[in-house]
């Protein structure tokens, strides 16, 4: 027997009798408050840590088996909440059901592929003169994963599922605004037989929550993904004890259409690329570099694709887009739209209650405007054009940021040498999708430090350990 079933409301009030700070839970899409939730403070947050470090021992000697079934049994019960856990993500981030729906699948294919893993982590038999020499993969301890309100679900999946699969314990802090999905996630682990202490889910604030996986010398590895200015300081934190961190951070990546693309195709999709998710997203193509031969026709072929993008309540199925997280989010982005670059396109949005904002197109903009550096965050994105492959190359470079981007061109050559130029993580030619569990994911520069998903995930959640064995 692995572990006992749990009242699932145990897992919504922190395990102390101190009296904690409350949340108000608002859905975006309409602004009224729709529920509230205790946040544990800092001593709260110690208790779990130490429980999740207790845990470790047990998770792992677990054998890979059985933790692989284990991994499995929370797959399928994911898999079985999936209407419940989307309808969570609707109401609580303003995702659109189509969205949302998506990503809790997503969250049951990342737990299946790296359910594979525990069964599949290998060390290495290296040659060497007197012996043999042996590699292992050891577990690191207790992971600590901040997550951003943006992507709830996906990204916490991203940290715990290769984490416990590695045979790590987690303590997860979902942002303080959407920690309903990850709260249920835990539940369903549990559900699962996932023994106690082995993935606790943490709401709470990140100055109180967050920072004690910082400082907390019991968590020996964090994963944050979030703004970059919050990252630089978790690392900075994370120096003090040398506790290895990966981090996914911010974005200002470039959409590259070539006049030799397919235009209509360009066009038709470049919408999807920085609109999905109100442009709540670190892989948002926010930069749309043109050229400009080709930057009119562009324009006018962007024109009906903008204006068609579905801005609607999104509990519909047919809702494309929805409002942004909250009032705040809302006004900073206004503010970029108020610093009085030209507008080329808007679309629409629901008017009235709830914080939307219709997609807006900037352009042509200088590629040193503000509103062309900065991340938005919003569903705001620039035109700027560009006359051949090395300027392109310039403008789109010329950022702090490298996470994603796009290139488009039939000329194969071109997107070769395009691929290979552009200082940016995870780039997709004639497609804009960035995210693949299969693949490694991750930020050049100051978009991040380390990778997630894909084959090798595993390495950022073991220690490699070297055995020599005299053969004297
Ligand atoms: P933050 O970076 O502040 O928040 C991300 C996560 O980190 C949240 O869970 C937050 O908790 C937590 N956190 C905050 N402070 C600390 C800390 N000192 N130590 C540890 N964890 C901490 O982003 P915001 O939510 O404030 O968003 C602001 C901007 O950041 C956005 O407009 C966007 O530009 C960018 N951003 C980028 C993301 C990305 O994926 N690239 C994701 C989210 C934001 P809490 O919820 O309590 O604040």
């Amino acid at each position: 027997m692995l572990g006992p079933l749990v009242d699932s409301e145990s897992i919504r009030r922190p395990m102390t009798a101190a009296t904690l700070d409350q949340v108000e839970l608002i859905n975006p899409a309409t602004g009224d408050v729709f529920d509230r939730m205790t946040l544990f403070d800092a001593d709260a947050t110690d208790g779990a840590i130490a429980r999740a470090h207790d845990a470790f021992e047990t998770w792992r000697q677990i054998s890979p088996g059985d933790r692989a079934r284990l991994l499995h049994s929370f797959a399928a019960a994911v898999d079985a909440d999936v209407d419940n856990l989307a309808a969570l993500e609707v109401r609580n981030a303003g995702h659109t059901l189509s969205n949302a729906r998506w990503e809790a699948g997503h969250v049951r294919d990342v737990l299946s592929y790296y359910a594979a893993a525990p069964e599949r982590l290998c060390g290495k038999q290296i040659p060497v003169a007197g012996g043999v020499d042996i590699t292992f993969r050891e577990p690191i301890g207790v992971v600590g994963i901040v997550v951003p309100w943006n992507y709830p679900m996906p990204i916490a999946a991203w940290g715990f599922a290769p984490a416990l699969a590695a045979g790590n314990t987690v303590v997860l802090k979902p942002a303080e605004v959407t920690p309903l999905t990850a709260v249920r996630l835990a539940e369903l682990a549990l559900q699962a037989g996932i023994p106690e202490g082995v993935f606790t889910v943490l709401p709470g604030r990140g100055v109180e929550v967050g920072q004690r996986f910082v400082h907390n010398p019991l968590v020996k590895k964090v994963v944050f993904t979030g703004s970059t200015a919050v990252g630089k300081r978790v690392l900075a934190g994370c120096a003090d004890q040398v506790k290895p961190a990966t981090l996914e951070l911010g974005g200002k990546s470039a959409n590259i259409v070539f006049a030799d693309a397919d235009l209509e195709k360009a066009a038709r999709t470049a919408p999807y690329a920085v609109f999905d998710n109100a442009g709540q997203d670190c892989c948002a193509r926010s930069r749309i570099l043109v050229q400009r031969c080709a930057f009119d026709k562009f324009v006018e072929l962007l024109e009906p694709a903008v204006k068609g993008v579905r801005v609607e309540n999104p509990e519909l199925p047919t809702a494309e887009m929805g409002p942004l997280i909250t009032a705040a989010q809302r006004q900073r982005v206004l503010d970029y739209l108020h610093l009085g670059d030209p507008v080329a396109i808007e679309g629409n949005a629901p008017h009235g209650d709830g914080f939307w904002l219709a997609p807006t197109v900037l352009g042509p903009v200088k590629p040193t405007s503000r509103v062309a550096v900065e991340e938005i965050f919003g569903p705001v994105a620039v035109l700027i054009p560009f006359d051949d492959e090395a300027e392109a190359v310039r403008i789109s470079n010329d950022s702090v940021y490298g996470l994603s981007g796009s290139i488009w061109t039939r000329d194969i050559g071109r997107a070769l040498r395009m691929s290979k130029a552009v200082q940016s993580g995870a780039l997709s030619v004639n497609s804009n999708s960035s995210v693949r569990y299969w693949t490694p994911f991750g930020g050049f520069k100051e978009s991040g430090l380390g990778r997630e998903l894909g084959p090798d995930a595993l390495d950022a959640f073991t220690e490699e350990k070297n055995v020599f064995l005299s053969d004297d």
